[in-house]
């Protein structure tokens, strides 16, 4: 709660201090006609650029290589909160400091879009994981499927932002939803005619993406990427790769890099790069970052 306070009344301060050093507007106000959007995340600015396009100015909120699951907000959060138009964030517990933020804020005009919401959410299982981070598991965006839910729920609020343009932001949310749609039934199909379905990754990140292409993962840190696996459940780890043939170890560009290394070693693995869009890891697409993932899982697979 403290925390709250003392972040709230910097973020005053450095507008106040701000609006007396330039009468008038800031520069930020006259710099563009662009919907200004403030997103946590990799994979929310993605969907916001393949709908919102030249017409939108987006904000990182989480800086880029920060690890989201650990971000906490800072007085620089909460000023990006105050300017914007829009805000969309995951939800599903990827970013529970959200709802504070956004009433220390106190951006009257802000619209707050929860990308996920109508998503068919999967359950946590792990007991300590539901009390520190709720019922369920945040990583929505990962899935095909429920990327065109997400994208459907940030047109329509760009749509209520500006409405001169809405055919726009239809127009392009239906483009884009076909690709995601083509793609998606590409790969469901290759998937099913595969009998081995298991993949081991850095973090458990891609349950949705298991659900729609009837896959299973397993992982070396949690669902939360809460840090270095235990002795044992490496050992276990280890035990399930034999025992399943897995021939490539997935590495994620903030998670546990080395302990997948090491695993892959031992196994006689080998170690291939997967992507979270939890960062703009290098800066490809989503479309092609998931097509890459896609085409990686399949190879190891086969
Ligand atoms: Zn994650």
């Amino acid at each position: 709660m403290r925390k709250w306070i003392v972040l709230a009344i910097s973020a005053l301060l450095a507008v106040g201090l701000l609006t007396a050093c330039s009468p008038g507007k800031t520069a930020e106000e006259t710099s563009s006609s662009k919907v200004k959007v403030a997103v946590t995340f990799d994979a929310m600015r993605e969907f916001v650029q393949a709908v919102g396009k030249d017409k939108v100015e987006i904000v990182n909120m989480i800086p880029d290589g920060t690890e989201p699951h650990g971000f906490e907000p800072t007085i620089k959060t909460l000023k990006q909160l105050g300017t914007a138009r829009l805000f969309v964030y995951n939800g599903l517990g990827m970013e529970p400091w959200v709802e504070k933020a956004v009433q220390t804020a106190g951006n009257k005009n802000l619209i707050v879009v929860e990308a996920s919401k109508g998503i068919k959410p999967i359950p946590l299982t792990d007991t300590e994981e539901i009390q520190e981070h709720g019922q369920y598991d945040p990583h929505s965006w990962l899935s095909l499927e429920n990327a065109q839910i997400e994208v459907k729920n940030i047109a329509e609020a760009l749509a209520k932002a500006d409405p001169d343009n809405a055919d726009f932001y239809q127009a392009n949310a239906t483009e884009y939803t076909a690709q995601l749609q083509q793609v998606e039934e590409e790969y469901a199909r290759k998937f099913q005619a595969l009998p081995n379905k298991q993949f081991v990754t850095g973090h458990a990140a891609f349950a949705y993406l298991c659900r729609d292409m009837g896959l299973q993962q397993n992982s070396i840190e949690s669902v939360f990427a809460d840090g270095e696996p235990s002795t044992q459940q490496l050992v276990r780890l280890t035990e399930y790769c034999r025992q399943h043939h897995v021939k490539t170890i997935f590495v994620e560009d903030m998670v546990s890099p080395k302990t997948s290394q090491t695993l892959a070693d031992e196994v006689g693995a080998s170690v291939k790069q997967i992507h979270t869009m939890e960062a703009s890891e290098g800066g490809a697409s989503y479309l092609d970052r998931m097509k890459e993932n896609l085409d990686e899982i399949y190879s190891s697979l086969q």
